[in-house]
C-alpha cells in the first residue's frame, strides 16, 4: 500500500538501511540500554552508508536526498532501535538551524563536517521553566563589540555533552517576548561553555540528554544565525522538520514492536493450539496492524509534500507527530501483553520499545501542544 510512494531510490536507501540495522545496530540494543551508553559503533555504520548526510545539499558535501528517504531511514533504524534513531537524527537536527538560515560562510564551514560525522551537532531550546512556553526562555545574549556574552541554562538537551557545534536560542531582547529570540552556533570548548548534569531516563537510554551551562560565553558575532530576532521564527520552522523525524522515529518503534508480537503469537502455544488462533489476540494484532498503516500514510504523504516543495506543512507535521507517537504506545502496550509474561522480561525487547515510545510523546513538542498547533491551523485552513 505504502510501497507505491517510494521512489525505486527510497527503496534502495530503506533496504541498504535495513540491512545495516539488522546486523549492526539492533543486535546492541538491548546492550546499549542496559549500558546506558552512547552508539557511537552504530553512527559510525550508519556514516559509512552515507546517511548522515543524506539530507545536507550536494555543494556541502551530502546526498540531497529526499525527506522520503530519510524518514524510511529513521524508520528503519529506529525499528531495531531507538536510541540510535535518535541520535541519528539529533545529528539532522543540528544542522537545521544552518539549512534554514545559515549564511554561505557558516554552511561551508560546518555542513560539510555534521555531513560526513567529524562533528556531532545538537540544538538547544529547552530550558528549567521554558519547555512548552518556548519563548519565555530568559537564556540573555548580549552584545559586546563583535561578540555576544550569552549567560543561561539549557536543560535536557540531545547529545548536548558530546555536540561540537549546538544550535543555541537567547533572547537579545527580553522586551519582545518571542520576537527578541535569536540563534547563535556554539562550538564546544569556546570558554564558559560548560555541560551540566547528564540526565538518567526512562528509555531511550542509548542516547545523552544533558544540560548545558553557558557561563558569560563569548560567541563570536559571525555565529549569529540570521538576524537579531529572527531566533523563534528559525526555531519553529526547525520543529516542523524535527517533528517528522520524531514521528518516524515512533513509527519504526510501532513496526518493530509489532514484528515480534506478531512471531510471538505464532509461535507461542497455550491450550494446545499458538495463541494467534485465539481471536483476541488476532484482533489485537489486527489494530496494531491498521493503527501502523494509518500513521505511515499520514507521515509518508507528510514527506512528500515537503519533496512537492509545499512550504506550510506545520499542520501536517504536528498531526504526524502526534498520531505517530500516540499509536506507539498503543502498539507497543499492546504487543507487551501479546508477549504476556515474556512481554514484561528485558530479554523479549518490547519492553524497552515501551519505554522508548513514550518520550516520543513528549519532546519535539508535547501532544497537547501539537494539538493546539493543529486546532491554530484549522481555523486558518478551513475558513
Ligand atoms: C529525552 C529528552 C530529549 C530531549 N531533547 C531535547 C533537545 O535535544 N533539545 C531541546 O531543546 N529540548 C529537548 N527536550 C526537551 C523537550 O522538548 C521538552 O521536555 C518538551 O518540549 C516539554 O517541555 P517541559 O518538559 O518543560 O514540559 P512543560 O512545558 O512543563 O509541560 C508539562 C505538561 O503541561 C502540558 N502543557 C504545557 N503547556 C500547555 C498548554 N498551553 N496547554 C495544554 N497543556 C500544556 C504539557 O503538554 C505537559 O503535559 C528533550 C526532552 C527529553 C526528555
Amino acid at each position: 500500500m505504502w510501497e507505491r510512494l517510494l521512489s525505486e531510490e527510497e527503496k534502495m536507501i530503506r533496504d541498504s538501511v535495513r540491512a545495516v540495522v539488522k546486523k549492526q545496530i539492533a543486535p546492541l540494543a538491548q546492550q546499549l540500554d542496559e549500558e546506558e551508553s552512547f552508539p557511537w559503533e552504530q553512527l559510525k555504520a550508519l556514516s559509512d552508508l552515507g546517511m548522515l548526510s543524506i539530507l545536507t545539499p550536494e555543494e556541502y558535501g551530502g546526498a540531497g536526498g529526499t525527506q522520503m528517504s530519510y524518514v524510511v531511514a529513521v524508520e528503519e533504524i529506529a525499528k531495531g532501535c531507538a536510541a540510535t534513531a535518535l541520535v541519528f537524527f539529533t545529528q539532522m537536527h543540528g544542522a537545521l538551524g544552518l539549512l534554514l538560515a545559515g549564511t554561505e560562510q557558516q554552511k561551508k564551514k560546518y555542513l560539510p563536517k555534521l555531513a560526513s560525522g567529524e562533528m556531532l551537532g545538537s540544538i538547544a531550546i529547552t530550558e528549567p521553566n521554558a519547555g512548552s512556553d518556548a519563548a519565555g526562555m530568559s537564556t540573555a545574549a548580549v552584545r559586546d563589540g563583535n561578540q555576544y556574552i550569552l549567560n543561561g541554562n539549557k536543560v535536557f538537551i540531545t547529545t548536548g555533552d558530546k555536540a561540537d557545534i549546538v544550535t543555541v536560542f537567547a533572547k537579545t531582547d527580553f522586551g519582545l517576548r518571542h520576537k527578541g529570540i535569536s540563534a547563535f552556533l556554539v562550538e564546544k570548548g569556546t570558554p564558559g561553555f560548560k555541560v551540566g548534569k547528564v540526565e538518567k531516563k526512562m528509555g531511550v537510554r542509548g542516547s545523552s540528554t544533558a544540560e548545558l551551562i553557558f557561563d558569560n560565553c563569548r560567541v563570536p558575532d559571525e555565529n549569529l544565525l540570521g538576524s537579531e530576532g529572527e531566533g523563534f521564527q528559525i526555531c519553529m520552522e526547525a520543529c516542523d522538520y524535527t517533528r517528522i523525524s520524531t514521528a518516524a522515529q515512533a513509527l519504526g518503534i510501532s513496526q518493530g514492536a509489532f514484528d515480534i508480537a506478531f512471531q510471538y503469537a505464532q509461535e507461542r502455544s497455550q491450550f494446545g493450539k499458538p495463541i494467534y488462533d485465539f481471536q483476541a489476540i488476532q484482533f489485537m494484532l489486527a489494530d496494531m496492524f491498521t493503527e501502523i498503516a494509518n500513521a505511515r500514510l499520514l507521515l509518508y504523504r507528510t514527506a512528500k509534500l515537503i519533496d512537492e516543495g509545499v512550504k506550510d506543512f506545520t499542520m501536517e507535521a504536528s498531526m504526524a507527530k502526534a498520531y505517530c507517537s500516540e499509536a506507539a504506545g498503543r502498539v507497543t502496550d499492546a504487543a507487551v501483553q501479546i508477549l504476556g509474561g515474556y512481554g514484561y522480561i528485558r530479554d523479549y525487547q518490547v519492553e524497552r520499545m515501551m519505554r522508548d515510545a513514550k518520550i516520543t510523546q513528549i519532546y519535539d513538542g508535547t501532544n497537547q501542544i501539537q494539538r493546539m498547533v493543529i486546532a491554530r491551523n484549522l481555523q486558518k485552513r478551513l475558513k
